[in-house]
């Protein structure tokens, strides 16, 4: 029998905060003998921080499966939840979206705009600059690095008030591991092809090193299909997408499947998010995390969904068993921390949201939905600008893709640039599939944006997302469902993806739990750079003022008050 009648029980986030505050002038209730560990909520602020990014996890998918959950993510259903999160800035790619997570600060702060950007002072002949790149160190060669990351990350903030404190992350994607934990964490481990890395010289633990030897031989073996759950069948159709079938995958891996590389494979299956897992739980054993002084940090981003999304789309039988396997690896890594004896607390979200590919899209009532058309990308449009006002340069505009950011080449005269992008706007402007175009002045001159992030309109959005040190020179973001990847060829392993301004991209849930916790849903709008904020008050963690661009959100679902008010 629970003790029902213990003040314990009822205690809540809010709840254990001041108590670990008002330990000082103790009550007798609190001197009360403690119950077994396991029969109660903890006390005091946890002593770890599990921060889990599910990669493209959007709150449409968010909805749709909900109800199907009974593992790790039906236990976060029951503490606060936050179907409504939004990584609210324009450009919602992986990069920036995993930069919101602890920062608190939107793109435009943390200066991570894009997963790639133009830079014309680049050390390289080709001036496209990755996010989690040094390229000052690595040249033309690609360096994993935090250095273009701007501000501090909670992690960070939290081995600046107690030098214990420890700060490691784990990804398939080397930028989702580096902008979660930020600068000279005590551990970043992410996927280079086969195997797990690090940044170069560091040590790799057993738990990263016996994951590595897993997957050699899972490479070697391959692996048949997976199991798929009743209520999948129904999404078990095929659908064309130029050269790709996709709806029917059941995720064999091995050299049968001569679409795609071994590694390929990988990452587009649950597989990847299961050795994340696996890896996760071995990092809290191994080194004690928890089991300090002071609070840590662990970070996790699942990576399997995004790559789920882009090579399958998200409404076929693929994203199903995804979704399955999801709620149930995540089950398996919340009883191996059950198991530690660690009282931590999760936050789980995600870097952005999804959209499926048009095929699909038209096939189910969204007769719109198209695929955006090459000539948007900045070269082409270069090309015929340097054609029409006879330029020697034969690309003044880059971007990187289809639509978004455009930058106009530095090596021209000041009339020339300005000439260049006169025909820029105008060409995008009358380009049918274009939502609107604004110059880099437009998007400077709009105030920083507050409020309701869904009331946001498309140039504060893009005005969360511009640095003016690495943002185009102008920002044209497609209508909604024009999908930026073009008709799959033989090859190809992409039919959809993200990075728009539309609120399938923006949306994403946000879900707070730890033992004991009073559980809530919150259906208003929040944002994901409130989820820095909420957590530094969940274990006392004290930052400047501004620090944040969010706000704590009171995720206990009672009177008390976990931001402390
Ligand atoms: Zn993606």
């Amino acid at each position: 029998m629970r003790h029902n009648s213990s003040a314990f029980l009822k205690m809540t986030f809010a709840g254990v905060l001041a108590v670990s505050l008002a330990t000082a002038v103790a009550s007798p209730a609190l001197a009360k003998p403690a119950a077994p560990a396991a029969q109660e909520a903890p006390k005091g602020p946890p002593k770890l921080i599990v921060a889990i990014a599910v990669d493209q996890y959007s709150a449409d998918l968010f909805a749709q499966y909900r109800a199907r959950y009974t593992g790790g993510l039906a236990r976060l259903l029951k503490g606060a939840v936050f179907p409504s999160g939004f990584q609210s800035h324009a450009a919602t790619e992986t990069c920036p979206g995993h930069s919101t997570l602890l920062t608190g600060a939107h793109p435009a702060r943390t200066g991570i705009i894009a997963n790639t950007w133009v830079d014309f002072t680049a050390p390289r002949a080709n001036k496209y600059v990755y996010c989690a790149e040094d390229e000052k160190a690595g040249g033309d060669k690609m360096v994993v690095s935090a250095a273009h990351l701007k501000v501090p990350t909670l992690g960070e903030w939290m081995k600046k008030q107690w030098s214990d404190s420890r700060n490691v992350a784990v990804s398939v994607k080397d930028r989702a591991a580096v902008m979660m934990s930020g600068h000279d964490p005590d551990g970043a481990y992410w996927l280079d092809g086969q195997a797990f890395t690090s940044y170069t010289g560091k040590p790799l633990p057993v738990a990263i090193a016996s994951a590595n030897e897993r997957l050699k031989a899972l490479f070697a073996k391959g692996a048949g299909a997976m199991a798929v759950p009743a209520w999948c069948a129904p999404r078990d159709r095929a659908v064309q997408a130029g050269a790709l079938t996709v709806g029917t995958g059941r995720f064999t891996l091995g050299e049968a499947d001569k679409t795609r590389k071994l590694a390929d494979q990988f990452r587009a299956s649950p597989r990847a998010d299961a050795v994340t897992l696996e890896i996760a739980a071995g990092l809290v054993k191994e080194l004690k995390l928890g089991k300090g002084g002071a609070p840590d940090v662990l970070s996790v981003s699942l990576s399997a969904n995004d790559y789920i999304g882009h090579g399958y789309g998200t409404e076929g039988l693929e994203m199903c068993i995804q979704q399955f396997e999801l709620d149930r690896k995540l089950g398996t890594f919340f009883a191996a921390l059950d198991a530690s004896g660690v009282d931590y607390a999760v936050m789980l979200t995600a870097d952005h949201g999804g959209i499926d590919l048009p095929e699909r899209l038209r096939e189910q009532g969204l007769p719109e939905a198209q695929r955006a058309e090459v000539d948007l990308s900045g070269t082409t449009l270069g090309k015929v600008i340097a054609g029409e006002l006879g330029l020697a340069n034969a690309k003044p505009v880059l971007s990187d893709g289809l639509g978004g950011d455009y930058w106009i080449s530095p090596d021209l005269t000041a009339e020339q640039r300005a000439q260049v992008q006169a025909k820029l706007v105008e060409k995008l402007k009358a380009h049918p599939q274009v939502e609107a175009v604004f110059t880099r002045d437009q998007i400077a001159a709009t105030p920083y944006p507050l409020g309701h992030p869904q009331d946001w309109s498309e140039i504060q959005k893009a005005r969360a997302s511009y640095d003016p040190q690495r943002s185009g020179d102008i920002y044209a973001p497609l209508r909604r469902a024009v999908v930026s990847v073009p008709t799959p060829k033989a090859g190809s392993i992409t039919v959809t993806t993200h990075g728009s301004i539309w609120d399938y991209d923006r949306r994403v849930p946000m879900l707070f739990w730890r033992k004991g916790v009073t559980g809530m849903e919150q259906p208003q709008p929040v944002e994901t750079v409130d989820i820095a904020p909420t957590l530094a008050a969940l274990i006392g963690l004290k930052v400047p003022e501004g620090t944040f661009d969010g706000r704590c959100l009171d995720i206990d679902g009672g009177p008390a008050d976990s931001c402390g008010k």
